[in-house]
């Protein structure tokens, strides 16, 4: 589960932020200044800030310059301002991506989503090898006892994105965006048929899975 720390002094916006993200299955730190960002971010070390550059106590381009000397965590930059300068600076000083507000929350998820994608370090060894299967995602196949394993092309995609990645919850709706396209993202049906089917080509007892774990609510994760 992804961290991200919420730097924000509205507290209404800080609220929308917190509960959309939480629902989308990032774990969310949540602080209205920027004495506490730099407190909160030293504890819980997070993958991604989403940070307003308007702040009671600081500007949020010493909240940057404080992260920066030790923090490589992607800096997503809120201001209500407009203005070039401030956009340069908050860049110079070391932040990743800019969004005006107002803003859509769905632009602000893309662009987390964006920036955690090209924080992530690229997989050494694209097989990922769990208890009872081996997914080879450069090869497109999935072997289980000695022997490959057939899957449907919408199989093998679905476990693909959780293979990539593995450990980690995977929530609903991008995994429905991933596999099936951004119009079925409310299709939740459809993941359970389908990692029904996956349990019973993959796991050693598919009525109690090992590997294709259900997160109630949230989405799946593939537990090596
Ligand atoms: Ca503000």
């Amino acid at each position: 589960m992804s961290c991200v720390l919420i730097v924000e002094d509205d507290p209404g916006l800080l609220r929308a932020l917190s509960i959309n993200l939480r629902v989308r299955g990032y774990e969310v730190q949540a602080v209205g200044d920027g004495t506490s960002a730099l407190v909160r971010a030293g504890r819980v070390l997070p993958e991604v800030v989403v940070l307003d550059l308007g702040l009671p106590d600081m500007d949020g381009v010493e909240v940057i310059r404080g992260l920066r000397g030790w923090c490589n965590a992607p800096i997503i930059v809120l201001s209500a301002r407009d203005a070039q300068a401030d956009k340069v600076g908050a860049l110079d000083a070391g932040a990743d991506d800019y969004v005006t507000k107002p803003f859509g929350m769905d632009e602000l998820l893309a662009r987390i989503r964006a920036a955690l994608r090209r924080a992530a370090p690229a997989p050494d060894e694209p097989v990922v090898v769990t208890a009872s299967f081996t997914v080879d995602l450069a090869a497109g196949r999935v072997t289980a006892r000695g022997g490959e394993v057939r899957l449907t092309p919408t199989e093998w995609h679905l476990l693909e994105v959780l293979a990539r990645n593995v450990g980690k919850l995977v929530d609903r709706r991008r995994l429905l965006r991933e596999v099936w396209g951004p119009a079925y993202e409310t299709e939740t049906n459809y993941l359970r048929v389908y990692l029904a089917q996956l349990r019973r080509k993959l796991e050693p007892d598919p009525s109690r899975p090992r590997h294709l774990l259900t997160e109630p609510g949230l989405g799946y994760r593939l537990e090596p």
